[in-house]
């Protein structure tokens, strides 16, 4: 029989304002998934992610963690529900050391802090106030507290925005084995390498709704082709010409150059047509398709 999905977010809608911020999100998330939010800024990913956390009340909707109303039973959601969230500030005074103490103390089973403090590298700035600590540190504070709680289910918002490369892999390492123990991971980022690498599914939001809900493979396929061949052809070619090619996803030019997405068929086909035309593909590259050229594809550029 299938389970009862962990975080069930159906209709979603709030405005500031009146203006909305999220209109009309539906999404599911399945236990032991990292389920990513994916959009552009200002597309309503961190106030749909706070309505899950219980920190806003939805206008219209209805947001399920376990089963249960994160706002009307926020003391048993916040039990199961770990959140690092974005600019979270701590008290400024507080130390390190007393922050992952404080936070332990909430929670019915925590995780123990100090190796959690050392994966996270800040085993040398237990004593530091959280003001004196680098953006990069207080981050990892960050994360540190929402996983502290050895929690079922975490919220992640822009996890890694402000580490160095190097931290940034060893976080997405600790995220991996979060959710080897069977934690729900409920992820929004910007970084297209952490989605790509880190998420089962994806829901791109755009403008406050969900404009494809797919695994990464599946949106690179369907939004952008799987291939991109780019090439200079030696002689112009009009986009009547290209149209028709199977498989055909997109046409883009840019200097004389032309990118297709599409698949193998589009470039077949498109090697064919120079061929006939006696035309040949001045620094043709054939590259598959990343998830940037899907969200590109998918979400709106507000210029
Ligand atoms: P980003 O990627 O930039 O973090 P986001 O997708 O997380 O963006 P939200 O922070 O949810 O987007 O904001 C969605 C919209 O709601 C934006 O237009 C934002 O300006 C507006 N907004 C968010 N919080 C508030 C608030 N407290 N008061 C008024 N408007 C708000």
């Amino acid at each position: 029989m299938p389970t009862a999905p962990v975080i069930e977010v159906a209709e979603l809608r709030k405005s500031y304002a009146g203006r909305p911020a999220v209109d009309g999100v539906s999404f599911a998330v399945e236990e032991g998934e990292i389920f990513g939010i994916l959009g552009p800024n200002g597309a309503g990913k961190t106030t749909t992610v706070e309505c899950v956390a219980g920190l806003r009340v939805p206008d219209s909707g209805r947001v399920r963690v376990t089963g249960l109303d994160p706002v009307a039973d926020r003391e048993r959601v916040v039990r199961v529900l770990g959140a690092q969230l974005q600019e979270s500030r701590l008290q400024p005074k507080l130390t390190v050391r007393e922050a992952l103490e404080l936070y332990s103390a909430l929670y019915p089973h925590p995780a123990d802090w100090r190796p959690l403090a050392e994966r996270l590298g800040l085993r040398e700035r237990l004593d530091t106030r959280f003001a004196g600590l680098s953006g990069g540190q207080q981050q990892r504070l960050s994360i540190a507290l929402a996983l502290v709680g050895d929690p079922r289910i975490v919220v992640l918002d822009e996890l890694t925005t402000g580490l160095d490369p190097r931290a940034r892999r060893e976080t997405w390492q600790l995220v991996e084995e979060v959710r080897a123990r069977g934690v729900t991971v409920l992820l929004v980022t910007h970084v297209m390498e952490e989605a790509r690498r880190l998420c089962d599914r994806i829901a791109v939001i755009d403008r406050g709704r969900v404009a494809a809900l797919d695994t990464p493979a599946g949106l690179i396929r369907r939004a952008a082709g799987a291939t991109v061949i780019g090439f200079t052809p030696s002689a112009p070619l009009d986009d009547r010409a290209l149209r028709d090619l199977p498989g055909l996803a997109g046409i883009a030019r840019r200097d004389g150059r032309i990118t297709l997405s599409g698949t193998d068929d589009t470039l077949d086909a498109v090697l064919s047509l120079l061929a006939r035309r006696h035309l040949t593909a001045r620094r043709l590259r054939v590259t598959d398709a990343t998830l940037d050229d899907a969200f590109l594809e998918l979400t709106e550029d507000p210029a």
